[in-house]
């Protein structure tokens, strides 16, 4: 379908890891190694490239677009770990948390742990960042990732996040949260199969649905949690808006920050807080962003 066309033409994306290099140095190398550089784009579609013109990202100062087909697996700046291949929707969750340098950052579905990277590069590798998944294999190749994008401040855990202990002392200082669990992928453009079976369909994001819940929930008991970002590729109202909504009706103590007003695509009414993308809209993967943080007057985390 004219998804999967579009899917193809998507700009290719990487973000400058600046726990290696910084933005300057990656775009002069680039230069170097024959890609031409338009500047910062300045619309939403300047992001459209063709051949070897690159440009700065509009809304991630740390993200560069090429044109579809550029492929950096054997580049220099990929292997050396000062760009990260990751697609520009999936850069919003870290840059939106904005754990500061020094605090207790988790991040709850971690592997293979681009976001988990992200994280580390935003906080000066300064701090604790805690990194669980269930897939030990998934965990593997985020060992080596993270070796590659140099980030030393994590500490990974092979394990049920629904099983670790809000109320351990490690964690007691935990203030932010990166929930990014698994989900129908319906976002990704790529691997959308058109042919799928509803009523499979129907149950399936029920229970993707409600895994989802139970891992906002469980973040939310986390006592010194002051902000969370919950995060989806999936482009199905079932795992995005109403999961957060069931989060805050069983949460009074926590409110959606609005984000973001210059993205071009909003949650679902009434989650115009909360973010979307899309391959019209934004030209990335289809993606679900919400930013939650503890209200004032909840807990003594407020300053
Ligand atoms: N945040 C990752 C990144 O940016 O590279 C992608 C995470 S992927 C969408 C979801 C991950 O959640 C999978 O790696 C899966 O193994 C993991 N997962 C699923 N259930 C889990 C659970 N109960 N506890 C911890 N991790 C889980």
């Amino acid at each position: 379908g004219a998804q999967r066309a579009s899917g193809d033409q998507l700009p290719r994306y990487v973000r400058v890891n600046t726990l290696k290099t910084t933005v300057d140095d990656a775009v002069d190398y680039l230069k170097r190694d024959g890609f031409s550089y338009l500047g910062q784009a300045t619309r939403v579609d300047d992001v459209n490239l063709k051949r070897k013109d690159f440009v700065r990202d509009l809304h991630l100062p740390e993200v560069l677009a090429f044109s579809p087909r550029t492929d950096f697996h054997e580049h220099f700046l990929y292997k050396a770990g000062h760009i990260i291949l990751q697609d520009k929707a999936s850069c919003l969750p870290a840059f939106l948390l904005d754990p500061a340098p020094g605090s207790r950052v988790i991040d709850a579905c971690a592997a293979p742990g681009n976001k988990t990277s992200h994280l580390a590069a935003i906080m000066k590798n300064k701090g604790k960042l805690f990194a669980f998944d269930l897939d030990a294999k998934r965990l593997a190749t985020m060992s080596t990732l993270l070796l590659r994008a140099g980030v030393t401040c994590h500490q990974l855990a092979h394990c049920d996040f629904l099983k670790v202990d809000p109320d351990s002392p490690q964690y007691k200082d935990v203030e932010y949260i990166l929930l990014d669990p698994s989900c129908s992928g319906s976002g990704m453009v790529c691997l959308r199969d058109d042919a799928s079976d509803q009523d499979e369909d129907q149950a399936r994001l029920a229970s993707l649905a409600s895994f989802q819940l139970r891992c906002l929930n469980h973040s939310l008991r986390f006592p010194h949690l002051k902000r969370l970002v919950y995060s989806t590729c999936s482009i199905h109202r079932q795992e995005n808006e109403d999961v957060v909504t069931a989060c805050l009706q069983q949460n009074p103590g926590f409110r959606l920050v609005p984000l973001l007003p210059q993205w071009p695509e909003r949650g679902l009414e009434p989650l115009t807080q909360c973010l979307r993308a899309s391959v019209s809209r934004t030209c990335t993967h289809g993606f679900f962003v919400a930013l939650l943080e503890k209200a004032a007057g909840h807990g003594s985390s407020q300053v």
